[in-house]
């Protein structure tokens, strides 16, 4: 899994400050929403590697379109 930014919607840096305290539930194969518990990521087969920017994106994906994040952060919260 690998993630192109388009830096102009959002930074790397601006997603990672954006999803870094969000809480996530793992129930397997799944990384769940710990808030809403919608799916963030179906998670690889074990042994699998993933990568960070991967889980970034999806998490900022989800705070976007499940709980009304603006990628520019004009709506936060
Ligand atoms: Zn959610």
């Amino acid at each position: 899994m690998s993630v192109i930014w388009d830096e102009r919607l959002i930074t790397r840096q601006r997603a990672a400050d954006m999803c870094g305290t969000w809480q996530l539930a793992v129930d397997h194969p799944y990384l769940r929403c710990a808030d809403c518990t919608g799916n963030i990521l179906k998670l690889p087969a074990e042994g699998k590697i993933v990568d960070i920017d991967g889980l970034i994106s999806a998490t900022v994906r989800h705070m976007c379109m499940n709980h009304g994040y603006s990628l520019s952060g004009a709506q936060d919260g």
